[in-house]
C-alpha cells in the first residue's frame, strides 16, 4: 500500500523567520494527518530554522537541490551529507526549472539520485513533457528517456526509497492544471515502467503529480489510482492552501 506523500516546494521565497512562522501555523493544521508523509523543501538558507520549528514532529525536511560530489571545489554547491547534518531526509532533483533554466541533464540528475541514497537521504525525482512535446504526442517517449536516464545509477536493492514526481511543465506555475485523466494516463504510464524494472519496488514507489495543484482540484486528482499525492509550488506557500490540498478540502465556494 502506498502512502500518498505531499510536498510544498517553496523555491526562492522565505526568510527564516516567515519560514519558522509558516511551521506554526502548519503543524496544528496537519496534526491528525497519520496517514500521509509531509514533507517541506524551503530554500537552503531556511532548512536550519525550518528544521528546529519541526523538532518532534513528523513532517520531513528537504532540500530543493543538491551536488552528487561528498565534497570539493564546486563554489556555491551543497553535499548530501550537509543536507543529512541539517536534517533533511528529502531533496527535489530534476525539477523542471532546474533542468530549463540550469542545464542539467538526466545524467547529472541521476548521479545526484545516487549521490543522495548514499547519504541516506530520499530523492524526489521530478519528470514531465512541456507543452511542445505533449502537442507533438512525444509524452511518453519524453517520460520514457527521462526515467531511463534519470534512474541510470539507481541501484535496484534501492528503488523503494525513491519518490517520482510527474511534473507536466506547462501546468507547473501556470494555473492549468492536467485533468485527471491526463495525469492518471502519465502515472500509470511511469509506474508500469517502474514495475517493470525494478518489479515489486517499483510498484511501490510512491509517485506525485506536480503542477497547479491547489485546495480546489486536489480531491479530484488524489482519486486517481497512480497518484500518490502532490508536489506543491504556489499553493505550497501558505501553510493554509498546501494543509487544504493535503486534506483533500476544497476551499470555501469552489465547485
Ligand atoms: C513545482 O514547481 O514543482 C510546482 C508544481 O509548482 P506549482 O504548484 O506552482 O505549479
Amino acid at each position: 500500500m502506498r502512502r500518498p506523500i505531499f510536498a510544498a516546494n517553496w523555491k526562492m521565497h522565505k526568510n527564516r523567520r516567515e519560514a519558522a512562522a509558516y511551521v506554526r501555523e502548519l503543524l496544528p493544521r496537519v496534526a491528525d494527518s497519520d496517514g500521509v508523509e509531509i514533507v517541506l523543501a524551503p530554500p537552503f538558507t531556511a532548512l536550519e530554522a525550518v528544521a528546529a520549528a519541526l523538532a518532534g514532529s513528523a513532517v520531513a525536511l528537504a532540500a530543493q537541490n543538491v551536488h552528487p560530489a561528498a565534497s570539493g571545489a564546486f563554489t556555491g554547491e551543497i553535499a548530501p551529507g550537509m543536507l543529512a547534518d541539517l536534517g533533511c531526509r528529502f531533496a527535489i532533483v530534476g525539477h523542471s526549472e532546474r533542468r530549463a533554466l540550469f542545464g542539467e541533464t538526466d545524467a547529472f540528475v541521476s548521479s545526484k539520485v545516487a549521490a543522495l541514497l548514499e547519504a541516506g537521504l530520499r530523492p524526489i525525482v521530478c519528470i514531465g513533457e512541456t507543452l511542445e512535446q505533449r502537442d507533438a504526442g512525444r509524452t511518453f517517449e519524453v517520460l520514457e528517456t527521462q526515467i531511463t536516464g534519470s534512474l541510470a545509477d539507481l541501484p535496484s536493492d534501492r528503488a523503494g526509497e525513491l519518490v517520482l514526481a510527474y511534473e507536466p511543465v506547462w501546468a507547473i506555475g501556470t494555473g492549468r492544471s492536467a485533468t485527471p485523466g491526463m495525469a492518471q494516463e502519465a502515472h500509470a504510464y511511469i509506474r508500469g515502467r517502474l514495475t517493470a524494472d525494478f518489479g515489486e519496488a517499483g510498484a511501490g514507489i510512491q509517485i506525485q503529480y506536480g503542477g497547479s495543484v491547489k485546495p480546489e482540484n486536489a480531491a479530484a486528482l488524489m482519486a486517481q489510482p497512480d497518484i500518490d499525492g502532490a508536489l506543491v509550488g504556489g499553493a505550497g506557500l501558505e501553510a493554509e492552501s498546501f494543509s487544504k490540498i493535503i486534506h483533500f478540502e476544497a476551499q470555501e465556494g469552489s465547485s
